[in-house]
């Protein structure tokens, strides 16, 4: 009787999840989306807690303990943290996840009884949760400290793909040899987490720049199936189909960014592109022409279309809601504006759809790569907000460009761009941008959110 209930309330969970992944795929349901997989995954912990797995110990004081101090660092964290510093938090969390399976996959190993083989389904399972959630792990730390800024991309290895692949073959033939042992003891299980956690360090650690966001995804990807892993160790369908759900959603995202970034998956993974280019920019004495917040307001005044690209400095900025203001005044005096979304623009993926949603900027008024570079020819002024990679042209020109290849927003289509940042400093690729300097190109200097502010100001006196 009680099996059914769990196994009834398991499949509740699992429809809210598949409810709350399909409302994700928009930026208008995203936030009920996100409420509705919560409420699913609390129901799935509920119930587990009320009718635990036969034959458990009682360990509600650990449970509750453990989940009052994790939930409570979470609920601190989660409020204290800035949207600038979220794909750093989403990184390390997703790490979190890759622990929780290795931790599993861990004790499950060391509780087997003497002699037990890991010869069969289960032993291949629980190697498999405790590989890949080992990697996304210290993987996941690695890309933490990247987008964090401290460990930069200059940090090399050297051969690294060679590392890789030795690290690997040896973690296959580790995981071989076990499952052909009669029993497995604590040094061997010591050593698979070891090289495993070993592995997620040297995979993420040459990945850089441009390649960032593939690598991203693909952890979070990882994490689920190391989910799944752990779930089938316990045969519990609800964290197998929860697992799932995560892998495959980060594998498709994984596709679709190395789409966005013109790379292949194995590229990305074996090559370790992206970190060490060269920095091609300009020359010394190139000069750039600066913009008044007067002149450009007349100019956008008199605009009948303009494209807004907003980038990681948006974020920085915390412009979102002043751009959107900005917007709304230019289009009550009948001017067409939209916003150009580059698929890898800011830090994470979907980073400024999630701002702009946050700023309640129509979603109609966002285009795609693709489609906003069609429109760009009839674009009377660009206003590139924070961003810099994502509008180089060496990623069209310079073969040595840390950043070739990766399609960008062909700003230098429109008739006019206007660069608003606070300085001449790199964009994420280190790498300096020659649009900068270019005919039609003026520069507004200053933070985005103040640069905006007076341009509102302005564009209402002009
Ligand atoms: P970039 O990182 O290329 O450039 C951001 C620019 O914003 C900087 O040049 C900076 O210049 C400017 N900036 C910073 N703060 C402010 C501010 N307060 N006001 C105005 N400007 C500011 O951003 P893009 O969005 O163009 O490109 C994203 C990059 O991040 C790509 O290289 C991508 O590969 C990488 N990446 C993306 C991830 C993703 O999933 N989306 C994940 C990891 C990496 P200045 O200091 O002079 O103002």
């Amino acid at each position: 009787m009680w099996n059914i209930i769990t196994e009834y309330t398991y499949l509740i969970s699992i429809i809210l999840f598949i409810m709350g992944l399909k409302k994700l795929s928009h930026p208008e349901t995203a936030r009920n989306g996100n409420l509705l997989a919560a409420a699913g995954m609390g129901l799935g912990i509920l119930i587990t807690l009320i009718f635990p797995m036969e034959g458990a110990p009682n360990n509600y004081a650990w449970i509750a303990g453990g989940m009052i101090v994790g939930g409570g660092i979470g609920l601190f964290v989660a409020q204290k943290v800035l949207m600038t510093k979220m794909p750093e938090m989403v990184s390390l969390f997703n790490g979190l996840g890759g622990a929780c399976s290795m931790l599993i996959a861990f004790v499950e190993l060391y509780n087997l009884e003497p002699g037990t083989s890991l010869g069969d389904g289960q032993g291949l399972t629980t190697l498999f949760a405790l590989f890949i959630g080992s990697i996304s792990f210290t993987g996941s730390l690695i890309a933490y400290g990247k987008l964090d800024g401290f460990l930069r991309d200059s940090l090399v290895l050297p051969a690294p793909q060679f590392i890789n692949m030795g690290l690997l073959i040896v973690i296959l033939g580790l995981n071989g040899y076990a499952m052909t042992l009669p029993g497995i003891d604590i040094t061997w299980i010591l050593i698979l987490t070891g090289v495993s956690l070993l592995y997620g360090v040297t995979f993420v650690t040459p990945i850089g720049g441009g390649d960032m966001p593939v690598v991203i995804s693909l952890l979070n990807s990882f994490t689920g199936l190391g989910a799944a892993g752990a779930g089938l160790i316990y045969g519990n369908q609800v964290m197998v189909i929860g697992g799932i759900l995560v892998g495959a959603s980060g594998t498709i995202l994984t596709v679709l960014m190395c789409k966005a970034m013109n790379r292949s998956l194995l590229n990305v993974v074996i090559g370790g592109f992206g970190g060490g280019g060269q920095a091609s920019g300009s020359s010394r004495d190139e000069v750039v022409k600066e913009a008044s917040h007067a002149d450009l307001a007349i100019q956008l005044k008199y605009s009948q279309k303009i494209m807004v690209v907003p980038g990681y400095g948006l974020a920085v900025a915390q412009a979102q809601h002043t751009i959107h203001e900005l917007e709304k005044n230019l289009a009550s005096e009948g001017v067409e504006v939209k916003y150009a979304i580059h698929p890898v623009a800011g830090r994470m993926p979907g980073h400024m759809n999630v701002l702009l949603a946050e700023a309640d900027v129509d979603y109609q008024r966002l285009l795609e790569l693709e489609e906003a570079n069609k429109e760009m020819p009839s674009v009377d002024m660009v206003l590139v907000i924070g961003a810099n990679d994502v509008v180089n042209p060496a990623a069209k020109e310079d073969p040595s460009s840390p950043i070739y290849g990766m399609p960008i927003l062909d700003v230098e289509l429109a008739k006019n761009i206007t660069v608003l940042k606070r300085g001449m400093s790199a964009g994420y690729a280190g790498i300096q941008n020659q649009l900068f300097f270019g005919d039609k190109t003026k520069m507004l200097f200053g933070d985005a959110k103040a640069s905006i502010s007076k341009l509102i100001d302005e564009v209402s006196n002009a």
